[in-house]
């Protein structure tokens, strides 16, 4: 089980401390969750350096479309992403949505994987999309587009992080994410033929929610975001998550 902390625009160099705790619960982690964090890119090297002795990776929370160096200032490539050390990143998160089309997160992922990242490409549907019953085709499309012509799929872990239960509490229900879930990896193995799919879910997650989220088999993890940035919180979600 994945358990991915996203930070957002979260933290101080102090913040490194914060993973004293995380690092030696890592150590003891008999379950071997997979635990990997994503702190803002001017945390990125402190953290790769803070964990390097252990079993916790190291991710960004997105790049620029354009692989290498250019002349886009304020831009970051997956380039110097992986130059920091990172194993991960982030593509296409809700909260970035608003600057990135389809196309967009296709080119980030592809200049990705050309630096060997593991992806975690976010999709989610709107609470207008799910009241009007369209959150299959807006994950399909979100899919197959951010997809498009890419063959190895290996290194890519799908997200699934419905925009309304996004840091409002509110997660969907059992039945809801059983089914999307399915229909995630029924559509990544008939449309691109990747059987391997793994696929987490975001939203929300906390200490109180886990154990029922725990109970949907065909979840491959979790991306944590507010729980995750005070570490008795992002502790004991992993620890509840021992069935
Ligand atoms: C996220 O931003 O990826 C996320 C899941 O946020 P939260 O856990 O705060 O809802």
């Amino acid at each position: 089980m994945y358990f991915i902390a996203n930070w957002k625009m979260f933290g101080t160099i102090k913040s490194v401390n914060s993973l004293n705790k995380v690092i030696s619960y890592s150590k003891t982690n008999k379950h071997k969750a997979k635990i990997v964090y994503c702190p803002p890119y001017t945390l990125l090297k402190s953290f790769v350096e803070k964990t390097k002795k252990t079993n916790i990776k190291i991710g960004a929370q997105d790049c620029h479309t354009q692989p290498n160096y250019g002349p886009y200032t304020g831009g970051i490539s997956s380039k110097m992403i992986k130059d920091l050390g990172c194993k991960f990143i982030i593509i296409g998160h809700s909260e970035t949505r608003a600057e990135n089309n389809n196309k967009k997160i296709n080119l980030k992922i592809k200049s990705a994987l050309e630096e060997k990242l593991n992806i975690i490409l976010c999709i989610g549907e709107k609470l207008v999309d799910k009241n009007k019953n369209k959150t299959k085709n807006v994950l399909k499309k979100q899919l197959l587009e951010g997809l498009k012509n890419l063959s190895n799929l290996n290194k890519v872990i799908i997200a699934y992080e419905p925009v309304w239960s996004i840091g409002t509490g509110i997660i969907p229900s059992e039945n809801d994410l059983i089914k999307n879930i399915k229909f995630i990896k029924d559509t990544l193995k008939k449309s691109k033929n990747f059987t391997k799919s793994k696929v987490l879910y975001g939203g929300s997650v906390n200490p109180k929610n886990i154990k029922n989220l725990m109970r949907i088999s065909n979840i491959d993890g979790f991306l944590i975001g507010g729980a995750s940035t005070n570490e008795k919180i992002f502790i004991d979600i992993i620890r509840k998550s021992i069935i």
